[in-house]
């Protein structure tokens, strides 16, 4: 591994002064980064320890409840109000990773993970979010988790998140700070597609530093359900997942939200398979509806083409659970 800086600054502002130069890294938790380092996908210079920073309070709001950025991903997940006012979120959490991992992984450090594709790890093969320009191995390759929805000619990779999926469920607030103050973004517009610059996750610039997340308060708690399909039942990324969240009065469905992973380059929200649910009564037949009209746009490159099938039968499946129908 190339040699690099480490610094730990104290403050906010002592990470914003130091975090836009070159060959610069934060690190927090390090799950993914430290791989990427020990591989050779990345080798910064310096790395930049956020630790320090007071980021890690739970905390109600009077429109929701604020996580901070560092808050670990075992902590947000066994949180009371967590629990109680967003169960879909403690879920998703507890599908991901290992209860090891979730000790260090933080929420800034989930979202900022990158994708798993085995290409993009694998410094021999050619890879455009890696290295731009070189290709995309998996695109003729072996693409067996790669994504149905919005991929690009240069990149089908997928985020690898089950926490980022349930926030774009629930509508939550990104919230950064930079150089010029904060800046608040929709968690469903925080990570790109690949279009032309796979190498780009996110719209975060290189100069700002993730805070926290808002999650706005709902009545979804009663009727919502995360759905992880994988390989094996621990510790394996999704081939599917299903966040889904059910407001149902009387068995008619008042209000509805549904996001997806493992199938794109950033959580997808399933937003006409939403609409197509409210004002319908909570029944198998309106959800397999649902659940076909997500698919529009879906395409299968070789290997995850049982996605076509298995991403529309999750979606069923989930709503079912969060409605109590099963
Ligand atoms: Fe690289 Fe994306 Fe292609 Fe994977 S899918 S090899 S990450 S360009």
């Amino acid at each position: 591994m190339k040699q690099f800086q480490y610094v730990r600054p104290a403050t906010q502002q002592g990470v914003l002064d130091v975090i836009n130069k070159p060959g610069t890294k934060i690190i927090a938790g390090g799950t993914n980064l430290v791989d990427l380092m020990k591989r050779g996908v990345t080798a910064p210079d310096k790395l930049v320890d956020i630790n320090q920073l007071p980021l890690k309070t739970i905390a109600a709001t009077k429109t929701g409840l604020h996580i901070g950025a560092l808050a670990l991903n075992s902590v947000v997940s066994e949180n009371a109000v967590v629990a109680d006012k967003h169960p879909l979120l403690a879920m998703a959490l507890k599908a991901g990773a290992s209860p090891q991992l979730r000790n260090m992984a933080t929420v800034g450090g989930n979202m900022m993970q990158r994708t798993r594709c085995g290409y993009f790890y694998d410094v021999t093969m050619p890879c455009n979010k890696r290295a731009p320009g070189t290709g995309c191995g998996a695109i003729e390759g072996i693409n067996r988790m790669h994504a149905i929805f919005g991929a690009s000619p240069q990149c089908i990779a997928v985020h690898p998140s089950d926490m980022c999926v349930a926030l774009a469920a629930l509508d939550a607030t990104v919230i950064v700070a930079g150089k010029k103050g904060e800046r608040r973004l929709p968690f469903t517009e925080f990570h790109r597609l690949p279009g032309d610059h796979p190498e780009l996750d996110n719209h975060l610039a290189k100069d700002e530093l993730i805070t926290g997340v808002e999650i706005p308060d709902n009545n979804f708690a009663k009727n919502s359900y995360y759905l992880k399909i994988r390989d094996r039942q621990s510790y394996a990324f999704a081939l599917v997942s299903v966040a889904a969240a059910l407001d149902i009065e009387n068995g008619t469905i008042k209000d509805a939200r549904l996001a997806m992973g493992g199938v794109a380059h950033k959580p997808w929200r399933l937003f006409d398979a939403e609409k197509s649910l409210i004002g319908k009564k909570a029944t198998e037949e309106n959800f397999e509806h649902a659940a076909q009209l997500a698919m529009r746009g879906a395409k299968g490159y070789g290997n995850n083409s049982f996605k076509l099938k298995l991403a529309p039968a999750t979606i069923a499946e989930a709503l079912k659970h969060a409605a109590g129908l099963v």
